[in-house]
């Protein structure tokens, strides 16, 4: 946490709104939409509610199919399945470790011949790095595709100077506990059209039509923020851009001490854009250093220091293995050889030289065992 948390959140309980509308909320959204450039914006209860509500508001229905990231969290295919839909996984290109827009034309195009035209296709910005966005457009133009980018990583990131999620019909932001900056937990749909984000509030808020007794005719939802919560909110957007630079000093660092190891590869950081550095990855080569990802990790486990794989993609998840993937195994490689390092925004710099020192024994260790 900042500073101004505390003093929100007890404005908040001094004008007693305790609820899931109130000031904080308004202002989160319109402070949100500031920093990010995004014009319109609904604060929810979580990033994944966001999605569901993004794929509702495209009128994603059973049988239809919605291509998503296969290098991703769950959370960003589960709504697709909540809506009855079927997600189509597409893999990632090396140079960042994002959507292919090769791959995402192959799957446009193959279930075109299959019978049937996607309905959306969610791209994810993943550990903080914005995905290739013009290229990825350029297709969604050309089959007249919606566009959903899941920025719940990339939150201080941007793409060509504009902020990631602000170029698709609709951007999805987390403000989950691990994210960079976050509420406990919230999330943010935002969308260039107003219009949208009206309806996805009516729907947020168990779509109450306007009348004096409580009457729907739609099938709500109670996915609105906390103006309680919105309070933490408002005081993290202040303190975003250090966060930021913390976490680039942490990759900084962090490339500076084992960059130049054999077998070592860092994620690159695209040219086009400016990464927020979310978690600090890297690969590791067994064939060039003598130790797997694994060996390390446990290694540094061994040490009381946590780390974790790269995330396992969706199309090798036992609840989604059976949904079409298209792709030459770039993700499931990442997965392989890929780690993520401590990367808090509070690590001093003691903590990150620990981290440092354990995996340079491992790695020594394993170096030498090799030769011999
Ligand atoms: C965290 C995360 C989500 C889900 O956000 P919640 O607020 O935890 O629901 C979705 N997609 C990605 C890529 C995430 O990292």
């Amino acid at each position: 946490m900042g500073d101004k948390e505390f003093a929100f959140v007890k404005e908040a309980f001094e004008s007693n709104w305790i609820a899931p509308v109130g000031p904080h909320v308004d202002m989160f959204e319109k402070e949100f939409c500031e920093i990010t450039g995004a014009r319109y914006a609904a604060a929810v209860s979580s990033g994944s509610a966001a999605i569901h509500l993004a794929l509702i508001l495209l009128g994603i229905q059973p049988g239809d199919e919605v291509i998503c990231s296969t290098l991703t969290f769950a959370a960003s295919a589960n709504p697709i399945v909540y809506q009855g839909a079927t997600p189509v996984f597409t893999d990632s290109e090396p140079r960042t470790w994002n959507m292919d827009c090769n791959c995402l034309e192959d799957a446009i195009r193959d279930r075109i011949r299959k019978g049937k035209l996607p309905k959306a296709i969610l791209i994810v910005h993943l550990y903080g790095q914005s995905a290739d966005i013009d290229p990825i457009m350029n297709l969604c133009n050309q089959y007249d595709i919606p566009l959903i980018e899941d920025a719940a990583e990339s939150l201080g990131a941007y793409y060509k100077g504009r902020h990631t999620g602000t170029f698709g019909k609709f951007g999805i932001f987390s403000f989950n506990g691990n994210k960079i900056i976050t509420c406990s937990s919230g999330g943010m749909l935002v969308s260039n059209e107003e219009g949208l984000i009206k309806k996805a509030k009516f729907l947020a808020t168990q779509a109450r039509d306007p009348a004096p007794h409580y009457q729907h005719s739609h099938i709500g939802y109670n996915y609105r923020l906390s103006n309680v919560l919105a309070g933490i909110g408002r005081g993290q957007l202040r303190v975003l851009a250090e966060r930021v630079e913390a976490r680039r000093a942490n990759f900084d660092f962090y490339e500076k001490e084992l960059g130049c190891l054999p077998g070592i590869q860092f994620m690159p950081e695209a040219a086009f854009g400016r990464s927020n550095r979310w978690l600090t990855c890297l690969t590791i080569d067994p064939s060039r250093c003598g130790s797997t990802r694994e060996d390390v990790r446990l290694a540094l486990e061994s040490e009381n220091i946590e780390s974790r794989p790269v995330w396992k993609p969706l199309h090798m998840q036992p609840v989604f293995q059976n949904y079409p993937y298209y792709g030459s195994g770039v993700a499931e490689e990442l997965f392989d050889k890929g780690l993520c390092l401590p990367s808090g925004s509070n690590l001093s710099k003691e903590d990150l030289q620990r981290v440092v020192k354990a995996f340079l024994r491992v790695y020594q260790t394993n170096l030498i065992q090799n030769k011999n």
